[in-house]
């Protein structure tokens, strides 16, 4: 009778995005902690010569290479290039990975790459989609599928089964701009096909953080909520050294911003940061900079390199005494840091998640994707947070930017945004904590993984 071999050996294909690439590493390293699974994160050359790699820890990188061509900038475009690379590679890859001992049986794909559940069957694997966004997003892309078409529609919103009333500014930006990235927004709609066809939904989120929303999403298929999949030691420091995600497209100002909050006093902190992928406009640029200056607060803001040339000289020069720009940093760290008294943000979902986790309210200024239904939930349901209002031209003035730190940090209203900030942290590291929500379901999918 053939013996049953009870290890495996499971692929990690993130989409090569930061937000993408941290809740998927971090997740490998959750399943690696096991001794009978090996994990090794598949990514493109063009992504590992521009990182950095801090710590891998027990994971190992397959690179894919494209002989120095480089990746199309348009998302569109960039899309079906990654598509073509990995399925021209990927069972190569298998073949090269697998052995008698860890043969490849998983493989864990990003849910934006419906295409990749098609390959992993094809190859005799099982498939595992992987949704780096909220439970609550998936709802309102669901009911996107022509197919459904059951959502009500009223003059003040739309209604979607589980969720509150969305207004307009509430919606993700794919599904209010048409016109916006014609072949990402048919792929994030089309996110319905893993429902279908993958063998297991893995969700970064947890039980009580989105309960409603889950409990409906669990009457249509079988998901697994398996997070805040954020490093161990921020949480449940379960996982020794796991300290950091480890893979970081850009390099961190690490010391430089430790040091300057340590001479802060506590809470007199505004971190302000949007993400590896937000491009605010000039003016815009121009208002959130006057409005930070006029706040009265001292303030680490993010600005990327590539965002650098919308800070005017003047800025520059009066804002020295009061700021520290960087052009990315650790967020985990600051987030922690005592002297943060609150997050400026645009709220992608794995800054959402580890504010949330963290404990630390926010000041919501989302800017595209999902970001407004996250900026929603902060304000209203999560109550962690303020939500800027935009003007008729859509930018958010340096008054409202004033008046939201303001209430975050000073009124009333931020003492009970931080109450609830400090709420949530409690049951995110219950949920990945031993026994909790999100552990038992990890714990769970290992024993299919092997099997
Ligand atoms: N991040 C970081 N340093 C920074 C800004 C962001 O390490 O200066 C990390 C942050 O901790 C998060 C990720 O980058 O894990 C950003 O993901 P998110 O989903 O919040 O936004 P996106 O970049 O996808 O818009």
């Amino acid at each position: 009778m053939e013996e049953k071999n009870n290890k495996s050996h499971v692929l990690v294909l993130p989409f090569p995005v930061q937000g993408h690439i941290n809740p998927m590493v971090q997740f490998s390293k959750r399943l690696t902690s096991k001794e009978s699974v090996k994990v090794t994160l598949i990514t493109i050359d063009s992504v590992t010569k521009s990182m950095p790699i801090l710590e891998s820890g027990s994971i190992k990188i397959h690179s894919i290479p494209h002989n120095d061509e480089t990746p199309p900038q348009s998302y569109d475009l960039f899309l079906e290039w990654f598509h073509v690379l990995v399925s021209k590679n990927l069972t190569k890859i298998v073949e090269e990975l697998s052995d008698s001992e860890y043969p490849v049986k998983v493989l864990v794909f990003d849910s934006i790459t419906t295409w990749a559940i098609d390959l992993a069957h094809e190859l005799g694997l099982k498939g595992a989609a992987f949704f780096t966004q909220s439970c609550a997003l998936s709802v309102v892309y669901y009911h996107m599928d022509p197919e459904k078409n059951k959502v009500c529609v009223f003059d003040d919103g739309v209604c979607f089964p589980s969720l509150p009333l969305l207004q307009k500014q509430d919606l993700p930006s794919f599904v209010c701009q048409s016109d916006l990235y014609p072949s990402l927004r048919k792929l994030v709609f089309s996110r319905n096909i893993n429902f279908k066809k993958a063998d297991w939904l893995l969700f970064n989120s947890f039980d009580v953080l989105e309960k409603e929303v889950i409990d409906w999403l669990r009457t249509q298929c079988r998901i697994k909520t398996i997070g805040p999949i954020i490093p161990s030691m921020y949480l449940d420091k379960r996982l020794k050294d796991d300290k950091e995600y480890g893979l970081s497209l850009f390099k961190p100002n690490s010391e430089t911003c430790m040091k300057w909050l340590d001479s802060r006093e506590i809470g007199s902190v505004v971190y302000v940061s949007f993400g590896s992928l937000a491009n605010l406009g000039e003016q815009q640029m121009e208002e959130l900079a006057s409005g930070l200056m006029m706040s009265d607060f001292y303030f680490l803001w993010v600005v990327r390199a590539t965002e650098e040339n919308k800070l005017t000289e003047e800025f520059m020069s009066k804002s020295k005494e009061k700021c520290l720009i960087v052009n990315w940093c650790p967020q985990l760290d600051v987030l922690s840091h005592q002297a943060v008294g609150c997050f400026f943000t645009h709220c992608g979902w794995n800054s959402t998640l580890e504010a949330l986790s963290l404990g630390v309210p926010m000041v919501a200024m989302p800017q595209w994707s999902d970001q407004p239904t996250n900026a929603k939930f902060i304000s209203d349901v999560w109550q962690t947070g303020v939500r800027v209002k935009a003007g008729e031209n859509g930018v958010v003035n340096r008054d409202e930017i004033v008046s939201s730190i303001r209430e975050v940090m000073r009124e009333e209203k931020g003492i009970m945004l931080k109450e609830n900030a400090n709420k949530w942290k409690k049951l995110a590291k219950e949920a990945v904590d031993e026994g909790g929500s999100s552990d038992k379901n990890i714990e769970e999918f290992l024993k299919l993984v092997i099997n």
